[in-house]
């Protein structure tokens, strides 16, 4: 099972518990509301669907910003979970910690992150960091750990943040890696990811691990479908959206939280209560597209029609999306946003 199928899975299961609470009060549930808190990132990985990068813009969610959204969502839905994404999120780390403490106010009963490790480098600055996360009220924390990461960061600097998490007690750490290629497909990426995650474990035994197979989109649609046959035009429809889980980026973007480039609304505009309230997938412009019989290929028929010259194949369906959204998105003001998601 990939790590979406992992997520949607695991997000039905807290739906039906959502829905079981939620006889119980007027509100609807949120299974997992995240903030991308920033697109700044310590690398520039090639497989990065966000293209985060230490060039980004260093524009970050605000405090008031995010303190609003949180009194509106908390006012109308139940939340499950709350998450802080970036590019890497432990970049702005005192903004970070106020935002879990922030978060921390509602009762919210898992607040996690992912993070890249880089803050790993030295001991007193791991310990230091791990205690405050813990403390402000983290209890969930992912390394990403893989060929694309480790090109970027020693993978002793992770071993000390996750060390450090352990130490510092938050009670749950995952490490996350991906497949390139499809499930069993043999590269040096695979080779390299499997080296990584076998010394892991050979030096730790309380993590969880998450593997998926890693997606063709963002920069992974530039640098790496050489690894993919490229000889069929997938026509499996997206399954994302039919759990709700939603994330708002700096700029007030909101999407769902698996797939960043398609908005649903902007929450700096209009409360994102009323956005997520409003939202019908099957009648979003794009979304519709991709969720509809032949999934991402309509998009692509779209694209077509307006000019767009496709490819011989795709690697996968979100290459296919991606591809054609890159193409379409002139035609899709304030729906495929923002402009540094796309290439
Ligand atoms: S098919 Fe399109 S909408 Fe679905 S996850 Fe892939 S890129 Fe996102």
């Amino acid at each position: 099972m990939n790590w979406i199928n992992r997520k949607i899975k695991k997000s039905n299961e807290i739906l039906r518990v959502d829905k079981k609470m939620s006889n119980n009060t007027t509100k609807k549930a949120i299974n997992f509301l995240s903030f991308l808190t920033s697109y700044k990132c310590t690398n520039e990985c090639k497989h990065c669907a966000l293209l985060a990068s230490p060039n980004q813009d260093d524009i970050k969610i605000e405090f008031g910003d995010l303190k609003r959204y949180l009194e509106d969502i908390t006012s109308n839905y139940i939340v499950q979970e709350v998450g802080f994404f970036g590019g890497e999120p432990l970049l702005n780390f005192d903004l970070l910690i106020s935002f879990i403490e922030e978060v921390k106010k509602y009762d919210i009963p898992k607040i996690g992150l992912p993070t890249n490790g880089y803050w790993g480098k030295k001991d007193s600055i791991a310990k230091e960091y791990a205690l405050k996360l813990k403390k402000a009220g983290l209890n969930s924390i992912g390394f990403s750990v893989d060929a694309f990461h480790q090109e970027f960061i020693p993978l002793d600097d992770v071993k000390n943040a996750v060390r450090a998490c352990h130490e510092a007690g938050i009670e749950i750490i995952y490490l996350i890696s991906q497949n390139l290629g499809g499930p069993g497909a043999k590269n040096t990426f695979n080779e390299k990811t499997k080296e990584i995650t076998d010394i892991l474990s050979d030096e730790f035994d309380y993590y969880q691990l998450i593997t998926g197979d890693l997606q063709v989109k963002g920069r992974a649609a530039n640098h790496l479908t050489e690894y993919f046959s490229m000889e069929t035009i997938p026509s499996d429809k997206c399954l994302i959206f039919k759990v709700p889980m939603f994330m708002i980026d700096p700029n007030g973007w909101v999407f769902h939280q698996l797939c960043q480039g398609i908005t649903i609304g902007n929450a700096k505009k209009k409360p994102l209560s009323e956005i997520i309230s409003e939202f019908n997938y099957r009648k979003h412009p794009i979304i519709g597209k991709v969720v509809a019989k032949g999934g991402p290929q309509n998009l692509l028929e779209m694209a077509i029609e307006k000019g767009y010259k496709p490819l011989s194949g795709y690697a996968d369906k979100c290459h296919i999306c991606s591809s054609a959204r890159n193409f379409l998105r002139p035609y899709y003001p304030n729906i495929l946003e923002p402009s540094n998601l796309y290439l």
